[in-house]
């Protein structure tokens, strides 16, 4: 068993696991619910997850094009969604998400 799985790692050593992510992650937005806002004006939201303690990390990550700007994906230490933020340059905080067809999605 170790064995075979560790062959499988080598051979595929990120497309599962971003597969199961995305399908997670996916699954989570279904039944997400927004329970918070930024409080600077910008569209970043927040969901209602379970975990107790620990930090988040960013999970996705899309370029918004002709900006500097950015939409970042954050799960908590048990891996459930946590906010999606969005990240600009400008002086003052975009008001809005912006279209999806501006969106161009970077690995992580
Ligand atoms: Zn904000």
């Amino acid at each position: 068993m170790i064995r075979a799985s560790a062959r499988d790692q080598a051979f595929c050593p990120y497309s599962d696991r971003q597969r199961l992510g995305a399908e997670r992650l996916g699954t989570q937005f279904a039944g997400a619910k927004v329970v918070g806002t930024c409080g600077c004006g910008c569209p970043s939201i927040y969901f209602a997850h379970n975990a107790k303690v620990g930090g988040v990390e960013v999970v996705a990550e899309a370029a918004i094009d002709g900006t500097d700007d950015a939409v970042l994906l954050f799960v908590n230490s048990g891996g459930d969604l946590h906010s999606m933020e969005y990240m600009w340059v400008s002086d003052s905080p975009p008001s809005e998400f912006p279209d999806v067809s501006a969106l161009k999605a970077q690995s992580r």
